[in-house]
């Protein structure tokens, strides 16, 4: 039986080769991971890419590990208010969360190793997103949807963040009868519930629009971002354009998204995440978007890309960055490289992210440890990046006043 449904993921992931068909299609026992979980990937789409380049990434980093930490940092980071404006709902699951989906089927013996990357350890952008096709599996049923998001919701919460823009996919799951409607559905239920626990975090929802589904699916995730958007009462804020960056090209994004900008959805897009996309990403500049998602690769040094520095520093169009995310998917190849260090020199407006808290085993905590340790940056600094994050979120400008309310009165006993 086993053997059966390995067999089905394999052809439903499509990878008649590399390391996941090699563990797939293992005849017995469960999967076993070492393929994937060694320390660097040979596949890496950073800059400069190659065995030197990677050989440098892997002395420059090993994990979000702090050195000579002083009592009580990491307290500071967890205690600080936090605002999470960039995180897939299926790639932010929680290794306790993978337990108890993964003990209702049993029959999916899918290892750790192929839903997490552990602390140190890498893979390519390409793995990544054979990892959330692994994950898709999984969640497959509107029940799971919900319990994804009460947990990924709860471990916000305790890590301190206030506000939160979760965003999904919604899917069509022939198998369980999940539609996209109640996907989405799910999605909000869990919201409720976690609103009516009494918990301490503002959450709002963006639908993804993904890349590989194309044209068509794209228009119906509109039309059902803009049929929430109507009824959720504020709930569902925006769309987000993600998935393979490798998959489609943007221009056949444009009639939708500018369909859902007009209908008053707020756009969180993917851009410039690997290299050459500067074509692509002049079309979708132009809508405008109000975020963007990672834009790696925005400020790479080609004098054809610097036009595209100045029309998002015109715009002041706020970017989401994720730190262990590009790391552990190596399209950026050390900490100290991050090109968060090129916008915040620039006094751009950036968001601190997890991107996909399960998937890169962080939290946002975590990431505001690993960016105030590579950019050797104070509390306050900490604090101000915390703090303006705010005029980034999607919500209305009522939420943002109540939230920085909330952070004038935690400012002097976090800081202290
Ligand atoms: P879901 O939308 O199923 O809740 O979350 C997983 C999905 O988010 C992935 O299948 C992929 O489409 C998208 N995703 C997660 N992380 C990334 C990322 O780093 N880059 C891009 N482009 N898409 C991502």
């Amino acid at each position: 039986m086993r053997y059966v449904i390995r067999q089905s993921l394999c052809k439903r992931l499509q990878v008649q080769e590399g390391p996941f068909a090699e563990l797939l299609l293992l005849g017995s026992g469960s999967f076993s991971q070492p393929a994937l979980d060694r320390p660097l990937a040979g596949t890496g789409a950073g800059p400069g890419g190659g065995a030197a380049a990677r050989a440098r990434a892997a002395s420059s980093w090993a994990g979000p590990a702090m050195a000579a930490e002083p009592p009580g940092a990491r307290g500071f980071y967890r205690q600080l208010p936090k605002v999470e404006l960039h995180a897939h709902l299926n790639g932010s699951i929680s290794s306790a969360t993978m337990k108890k989906l993964m003990a209702q089927k049993p029959d999916l013996q899918v290892p750790h190793g192929m839903t997490m990357i552990d602390k140190g350890k890498r893979r390519s952008l390409e793995e990544c997103f054979h990892m959330f096709q692994i994950i898709h599996q999984i969640t497959n049923r509107t029940e799971d949807i919900l319990m994804v998001m009460k947990d990924v919701v709860q471990e916000f919460a305790a890590d301190g963040v206030k506000y939160l823009e979760l965003r999904s996919t919604p899917r069509d799951e022939p198998t369980t009868g999940m539609t996209k409607r109640t996907y989405v559905e799910a999605v909000l239920e869990g919201v409720r519930q976690c609103k009516e626990d009494g918990l301490d975090i503002d959450v709002r929802f963006l639908l993804s629009v993904d890349r590989r589904g194309g044209q068509i699916a794209a228009k119906e995730t509109v039309k059902l971002a803009e049929d929430f958007l109507l009824s959720t009462d504020g709930v569902v804020v925006g769309l987000d354009l993600s998935g393979n960056p490798s998959a489609g090209h943007g221009k056949d994004f444009l009639e939708p998204l500018l369909e859902a900008k007009k209908a008053g959805l707020k756009l969180a897009l993917h851009l410039s995440e690997i290299p050459n996309q500067e074509e692509e990403t002049r079309l979708l500049l132009g809508l405008p978007p109000d975020r963007i998602g990672h834009g790696t690769f925005l400020h790479s040094s080609s004098l054809a890309s610097g036009d595209l520095v100045q029309l998002v520093r015109q715009n002041r169009t706020p970017l989401e960055l994720c730190l262990t995310s590009n790391l552990k998917s190596q399209t950026v190849l050390s900490s100290d490289q991050h090109h968060f260090g090129f916008w915040y020199n620039l006094g751009h407006p950036i968001v601190l992210c997890t991107d996909d808290k399960g998937v890169f085993a962080t939290d946002l905590s975590q990431e505001y440890q690993l960016l105030a340790d590579t950019f050797r940056l104070s509390k306050v600094q900490i604090w101000e990046i915390s703090y303006n994050a705010i005029n980034c979120i999607f919500a209305s400008s009522h939420t943002k006043t109540k939230l920085k309310e909330q952070w004038h009165q935690l400012k002097t006993s976090v800081l202290e």
